[in-house]
């Protein structure tokens, strides 16, 4: 039934149907009872015609026609129909269709009209409303709930509007059986949480009775979504907890314990240490390790990394007792270096082999650490995804660590897992928060621990946002900054549609720049993607060595650069910005004893949007905080990563509101397999139909997109 080609709704036919399918992927009847309202109004409430304002976001009115007529030429040609109640006259107006529209209609008899009103000529009008005869079964069927539904113009001239696609939904309800409607979820637990059946919930989200209904229809429905997700999410998780083998990393080896006690440069924090015991369980408990570290720029990654690769090499595989290897990948090559250079000079008093292998290694350097790196003479490497190729072979790698997560696909992270015999432990670090609810989701299956701890004796950035026209202060204050011999960022936006624009203010910054901060006396660097590789990099280490104070650049400084002299980061025209990319950059200061900088400068008119994202910035350091408003902001759909996730598949569920009804859908989850891993029994079988269902449908998906 629910498999009925769209086509055969009454009402719908041959020609609707093909707008259904192209403007909204409505293809069978399963589809359209899943395209839910996007809001419901209050259909019982009529207006006075005295009462129309522009601030309603409609108003319903019942009256009588006065006068209709087809005024104006050609484009502007238009029915205007003149609507009368006992406090008032307003114009009706159609565009389009108004012959139709004429014809149907009749003078003296009531109507109830339904729209958005504007006023024009100090007059107010409601353009293409809803109208109909006002009739006692109209009347009854008037609802407090009526839903509204997301149309396109396509649709419209199709007669699917809102209220067309509605009444479809209508047809297709009174068809609608309960053994139509598959229950997916089991007795137990649709008893356990109080939810009406699948059945009922889809009837109750399209024509809801009353507030009650319509909260637990929404409840029902967004349960489903959620719980699906975090089923299969668990299931993976414990399937390859109990069929992939992990490496057993039992001992606290001697490297670790000299490092700990000779040379850990010092005390770790609390939120380290937790972390550090969490990897070390993992590590040492048999099961692969896929763990996710979130921690802001600046808690402290590297060293849990480091700390965690001293923990691997330590221990030897029992079968010919070579001893593990361990590497990390990092996004880009001067990250990479950071790396290796803070583990060189961390390391250099002990007996441990570094190298570093990027793209622009040379060759006969890259042959030497191939072949080191078989023998096993190499512990540990570090580079860019260089180390992802297949001519990379470890003699035995146990660990493997990715920095950034981000910007690495699950692809990449396969590859790595690829690389012995059994798949090495996995620690992937990221420094952009993500809202705990999308964490659920879009990382189910991995492990998470969180640092949410800075080092201390860090002060926490401050950050201003300032106007156009107070950049002299601007310049005023970075003028007192270097004098106390602190280094500055000025970053400037670059996207690809305005490539040549904003290249342009960015030149145009920085010969500003340079009248206002004129050599010797300052020294000012400029860094963007059109310098080639070795330009960039003598600049970057211009920087780097202190010898320019200011760093002109794009978005291209790169993400965990670690400079602790520089303590103030200039972001022009900062309402360009996301909010996580301004939560970067700005962790690319305060790394220092300093107090540290935030300037964010924009220009005047700020949408409410851009304003929000200031304000934010200005109130709180927090990334956690700062990723829940950004996903308020920009919905999932735009944040890095949940394309392929399963997140782009909710219809009902929002991630930013729904984080209740998440949680106790995952533990609902866990729950379940906890008793019944394999969903064996009876009572359970619903599941694993429902699942397999749900991938037969992603795979038809994939292949029509
Ligand atoms: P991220 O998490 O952004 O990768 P890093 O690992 O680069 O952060 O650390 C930022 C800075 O903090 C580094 O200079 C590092 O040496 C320092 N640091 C890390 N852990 C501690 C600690 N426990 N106490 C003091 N400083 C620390
Ligand atoms: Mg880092």
């Amino acid at each position: 039934m629910l498999d009925t080609p769209i086509e055969y709704l009454k009402g719908i036919g041959p020609q609707r149907a093909e707008v259904l399918k192209k403007e909204l992927g409505i293809y069978i009847y399963r589809d359209l009872i899943t395209y839910y309202p996007f809001r419901y109004v209050d259909r019982t409430r009529f207006h006075k015609v005295s009462e129309i304002s522009e601030d309603l976001p409609h108003v319903q009115l019942r009256g009588v026609i006065d006068k209709m007529e087809i005024v104006g030429q050609k484009k502007v040609k238009r029915l205007v129909v003149l609507f009368r109640d006992n406090t008032g006259i307003v114009e009706l107006v159609w565009f389009k269709g108004y012959n139709w529209v004429a014809q149907k209609l009749q003078l003296g008899v009531e109507y109830c009209v339904f729209g958005k009103a504007t006023s024009f000529n100090g007059r107010y009008n409601l353009a293409h409303p809803e109208i109909e005869l006002v009739t006692e079964d109209f009347l009854k069927q008037q609802s407090a709930f009526q839903s509204v539904y997301n149309s396109t113009e396509k649709l419209k001239f199709r007669g699917l509007d809102s209220e067309g696609i509605r009444k479809a939904q209508k047809t297709l309800s009174f068809q609608l059986q309960d053994q139509h409607i598959e229950e997916t979820l089991s007795e137990e637990i649709v008893s356990d949480h109080k939810m009406i059946s699948r059945f009922k919930a889809f009837q109750q989200i399209h024509f809801p009775e009353n507030a009650e209904m319509l909260g637990k229809a929404e409840f029902r429905l967004k349960f489903d979504e959620l719980f699906y997700i975090q089923l299969r999410l668990l299931r993976l998780n414990k399937v390859r907890a109990n069929t992939v083998h992990g490496f057993v990393f039992p001992k606290v080896g001697k490297l670790f314990n000299e490092f700990f006690s000779d040379y850990l440069p010092f005390e770790l924090t609390g939120a380290q240490k937790r972390v550090m015991k969490e990897i070390r369980l993992d590590m040492g408990s048999g099961r692969q390790m896929n763990r996710l570290l979130q921690g802001d720029v600046g808690s402290g990654k590297t060293l849990v990394a480091l700390l965690s690769i001293l923990l691997a090499i330590d221990n030897t595989r029992a079968s010919d007792g070579a001893h593990f290897q361990a590497c990390i990948m990092a996004p880009t090559e001067i990250l990479a270096q950071q790396h290796f250079e803070t583990f060189k000079s961390l390391l250099q008093e002990m007996s441990i082999e570094i190298a570093l292998l990027t793209g622009s290694t040379k060759t006969k350097e890259r042959k030497s650490i191939h072949s080191k790196l078989l023998s096993g003479e190499l512990n540990i490497l570090i580079g860019t995804h260089a180390l992802i190729e297949d001519v990379v072979q470890f003699k035995n790698i146990g660990l493997v660590v990715i920095d950034e997560q981000h910007r690495f696909g699950v692809q990449q992270r396969a590859k790595l897992r690829d690389k012995n015999t059994s798949p090495p432990h996995m620690l992937i670090m990221t420094a952009t928060p993500i809202p705990r609810t999308l964490a659920m989701t879009l990382y189910g299956d991995l492990d998470t621990s969180i640092i949410d701890e800075l080092p201390p004796g860090r002060k926490a950035i401050k950050t201003m946002h300032y106007m156009e026209s107070q950049r002299l202060r601007v310049y005023g204050f970075i003028k007192e900054q270097v004098a106390l011999g602190r280094q500055v960022y000025i970053v400037y936006p670059l996207i690809q549609e305005s490539e040549k624009m904003d290249y342009q203010n960015l030149q145009q910054g920085y010969d500003n720049l340079i009248v206002e901060f004129p050599a010797p006396n300052y020294q000012v660097s400029i860094v963007h993607g059109k310098l080639n590789k070795d330009q960039k990099e003598f600049e970057m280490q211009r920087f780097i060595k202190g010898e320019t104070q200011i760093m002109v650049a794009t978005t291209v400084i790169e993400v965990g650069v670690n400079i602790p002299n520089a303590s103030i980061m200039i972001i022009e025209s900062a309402e360009r910005f996301g909010l996580s990319q301004l939560h970067q950059l700005r962790g690319r200061v305060g790394r220092g004893a300093e107090q540290s900088y935030c300037v964010l400068m924009t220009g005047y008119k700020l949408g409410v949007d851009s304003r929000m994202r200031m304000e934010t910035m200005v109130r709180t350091n927090d990334g956690f905080e700062i990723s829940e408003v950004d996903l308020k902001l920009r919905g999932p759909g735009d944040i890095e990563g949940t394309q392929q996730s399963g997140v782009m598949d909710l219809k009902l569920a929002n991630l930013a509101q729904d984080g209740q009804i998440l949680q106790l859908a995952r533990q609902t989850a866990q729950s379940l397999l906890d008793e019944d891993m394999n969903l064996e029994t009876e009572k359970n079988k619903v599941y694993l139909v429902q699942l397999e269902l749900q991938q037969k449908n992603r795979q038809n998906w994939s292949k029509i997109g």
